[in-house]
């Protein structure tokens, strides 16, 4: 009684197993797949709608459009003067990535956002950092 019972439940899992292997291998395949090529690119921080720091994730170079605006402390980051404020853009080469590490504008909410995540914008000072091509235009500030 014992024994058949043990392989009818063989018989059943293994062919139940192998589709539960197959799924996890689509999922995992599709994931991939839609993951990999997202947000890598370049970036682009813009003052007031006038682009003055581009950094190209595929090559790791930045280019400054606007050297009274954007001084460069490194090759990953960059102070941008705002009127009296500033604003200090760090690229996070290794995940694609770029965060405002620093900022003197009122609330600081600019220091909470991430451009992998939609586009960083410190609405005290004008600027917006974000991928070039993304779709998530700035709404608010
Ligand atoms: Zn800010």
């Amino acid at each position: 009684m014992n024994d058949r019972t043990e392989n009818v439940k063989q018989a059943f899992f293994k062919p139940f197993d192998l589709i539960i292997y197959l799924i996890i291998a689509v999922v995992i395949a599709l994931s991939l797949a839609f993951a990999a090529p997202k947000n890598v690119g370049v970036l682009e921080a813009s003052v007031r709608g006038v682009v003055v720091l581009t950094y190209d994730f595929s090559n790791k170079t930045y280019s400054v459009l606007d050297g009274q605006i954007v001084t460069v402390l490194s090759d990953t980051e960059f102070r941008i003067s705002v009127g009296d404020g500033y604003n200090v853009v760090t690229i996070d080469a290794q995940n694609n990535d770029a965060y405002v590490s620093d900022s003197d504008c009122a609330g600081g909410e600019c220091k909470k956002m991430k451009a992998s995540l939609g586009s960083i914008i410190c609405a005290p000072h004008g600027l917006v950092v974000s991928f070039k091509g993304a779709s998530s235009e700035p709404k608010v500030g």
